[in-house]
């Protein structure tokens, strides 16, 4: 299914009811994405396209494939909400037996600007000692929420065996602590972004493509 770029034309779809065959269910190809209209200063720049990105994954699960050639299984370790979209991607890719975790983390208000602090729970995750585990992040930035993580799963899990990072994005310019990812998809400038699960107050994490969202700040 193809989602369209961002418009502001809405165009119903009518969802099958219950009992139609498939064959004689209504059927489009195209989706039209809707979401709130931006006000005028707040409008949306594709920088990544779904395609790029669906590339770029691919590439970045064949590097952790031979990274990770061991583990049986592989803990995926992914940071919500962000990184919901990019996991669910990777994890289709890798090709040795998977297990998936969640952890949700958030250094950001519900705004676009870093708190600097980072908050969340990782008691619920499972003993993860002799465990290889690759965290899954959507974008470094700061670098607080990785620093954080990495280290509370270190100090909770001294006996664990690898552990990896793979972001989305990298926003080095951004950087407030030293953090970087063993594997990255994209280099990006510093500029506020949306979509592929990033959002802007809670909305366009279902945009396909990575854009900049203009009008907002860090
Ligand atoms: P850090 O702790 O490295 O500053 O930030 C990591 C988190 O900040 C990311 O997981 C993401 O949730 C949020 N973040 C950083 N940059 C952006 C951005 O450009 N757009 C959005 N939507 N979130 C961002
Ligand atoms: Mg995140």
């Amino acid at each position: 299914m193809n989602f369209s770029r961002p418009t502001l034309a809405s165009r119903a779809v009518p969802a099958p009811s219950f009992g139609q065959s498939a064959a004689s269910a209504p059927h489009s190809d195209t989706v039209a994405f809707q979401h709130p209209q931006p006000a005028a200063e707040n409008r949306l720049e594709v920088r990544l396209s779904d395609e790029r990105i669906n590339n770029r994954v691919r590439e970045l699960a064949g590097e952790i494939n031979r990274t990770f050639t061991d583990s049986d299984p592989l803990v995926v370790l992914g940071v919500m909400k962000g990184a919901l979209v990019f996991t669910s991607d990777l994890i289709k890719q890798l090709n040795m037996p998977c297990q998936l975790e969640l952890v949700t983390l958030s250094s950001y208000g519900n705004g676009d600007t870093s708190s600097g602090r980072v908050n969340g729970s990782l008691d619920h995750l499972p003993d993860l000692s002799g465990r290889d585990v690759l965290i899954v992040e959507d974008i470094l930035d700061t670098g607080h929420t990785l620093t954080h993580l990495t280290g509370a799963l270190k100090d909770r899990y001294p006996e664990m065996n690898q552990l990896k990072t793979a972001v989305l994005l990298d926003k080095p310019e951004r950087r407030e602590t030293p953090f970087e990812a063993d594997f990255t998809g994209f280099t990006v400038a510093n500029e506020f972004l949306v979509g592929r699960g990033l959002d802007y107050q809670g909305l366009y994490r279902n945009l396909p493509d990575v854009a900049v969202l203009k009008g907002t700040t860090h």
